[in-house]
């Protein structure tokens, strides 16, 4: 595969990198950034390494109006012995195309963009952290560019790829969270666009994300937009529930995002002999599955905290309280190879990262 950049511009002025201690999620950006355009005569050209600088658009830009746009995230990860690790790119530029595609956005060449990202990183290699949990986001993302405002897609795309240095997810331990479910707002509808990447799925969550918070919970559980009744996702992630030793998440259904975490842990899961089933599963399934004690562990699935213990649901009033608030061993087992298989300590028996 030959996959040559066109040009790397240098910054000429360097920035101030930050203490690990004081990075947080998605405050600050990388000397360089990834560039790349498309027009329906031309397809992708001008893959360029760029000093980090604003984007000039025409104010009648498609992105600005019918939110025509995707995007991507993953983590790389530094080892002990300070090689560079990416957890199974070609699946987020997998799922860029599937989130493109449902976007009536041209596909891009999933190999030569991951080739172009791993130069980006190797010219950015100090801004990958080197403290325990800390790690260099990577954000690709398209926007339509087309200056245009008749319904329609755009025939102009940019490809754009940022890297931002993230703090530990979890600074003091991992401590099981409460989580509403959500019965007034959706996330995402069968047939939409749940399954996409894109910008309006999570400006949609504001709302709902908000309150919940200043109700006291961190997160909120969406349920189908239809009958409200079957589980979907928590936040921006996926969810599993360990009942009587069975491992079972919600099938993916269109209104789910089909986290590359999410298939991670099924792999995992099942390599382990603990079984899992991808499967429609009620609110209501779950609460007897606790009032008969059979309910085990409960956990969300994500790039940002790998694995996410839930402590308690509340849905209508009612409190499930799972596993005593505490962290259940299926859940910390699978957080501890993950991460270990992420940052090089475990052998990577599944052939998942990337140096
Ligand atoms: N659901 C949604 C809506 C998300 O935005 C994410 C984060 N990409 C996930 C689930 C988890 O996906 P992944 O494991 O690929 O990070």
């Amino acid at each position: 595969m030959s996959a040559t950049l066109v040009e790397i511009v240098k910054a000429s002025n360097l920035k101030l990198k930050p203490e690990d201690d004081k990075l947080g999620f998605g405050r600050y950006f990388t000397d360089h950034m990834l560039v790349m355009d498309y027009s329906i005569e031309t397809g992708w050209t001008g893959p360029r390494i760029t000093p980090y600088e604003p984007i000039a658009l025409d104010p009648a830009a498609v992105i600005f109006h019918y939110g025509q746009t995707a995007f991507e995230g993953m983590k790389a990860y530094r080892t002990e012995d300070n090689r560079i690790l990416l957890f199974r790119p070609e699946k987020n530029f997998s799922r860029l195309n599937a989130s493109s595609e449902r976007l009536s956005m041209p596909p891009i060449n999933e190999e030569e963009v991951l080739e172009y990202v791993k130069q980006l990183i190797s010219v950015e290699k100090d801004w990958v952290p080197t403290s325990k949990g800390t790690s260099l986001y990577i954000r690709p993302f398209i926007i339509a560019t087309e200056s245009f405002l008749g319904l329609a897609a755009s025939k102009q795309y940019k490809l754009v790829v940022i890297l931002s240095p993230v703090g530990s997810y979890y600074t003091n331990g991992i401590q099981p969270v409460n989580i509403k479910v959500e019965e007034h707002y959706t996330r995402a509808v069968r047939g939409g666009t749940g399954m996409a990447k894109t910008a309006g799925n999570y400006c949609a969550t504001f709302n709902a994300q908000t309150k919940a918070i200043n109700e006291g919970f961190s997160q909120v559980l969406w349920l189908d937009a239809i009958e409200k009744k079957y589980v979907e996702e928590v936040g921006t992630s996926n969810v599993f529930f360990k009942i009587n030793g069975e491992v079972h998440t919600p099938e993916l259904s269109g209104s789910i995002l089909p986290g590359i975490t999410r298939m991670s842990v099924i792999e995992m899961l099942r390599s382990w002999g603990i079984p899992v089933s991808e499967r429609r599963i009620s609110i209501e399934e779950i609460y007897q599955s606790y009032e008969e004690g059979l309910l085990e562990e409960v956990f969300s699935t994500g790039t940002a905290a790998v694995i996410s213990p839930i402590g308690e649901l509340e849905w209508q009033g009612r409190k499930i309280v799972i596993n005593n608030k505490s962290i259940g061993a299926v859940s910390e087992k699978l957080y501890d190879t993950l991460t270990g298989i992420q940052t090089g300590k475990i052998a990577d028996t599944f052939n998942w990262t990337t140096e």
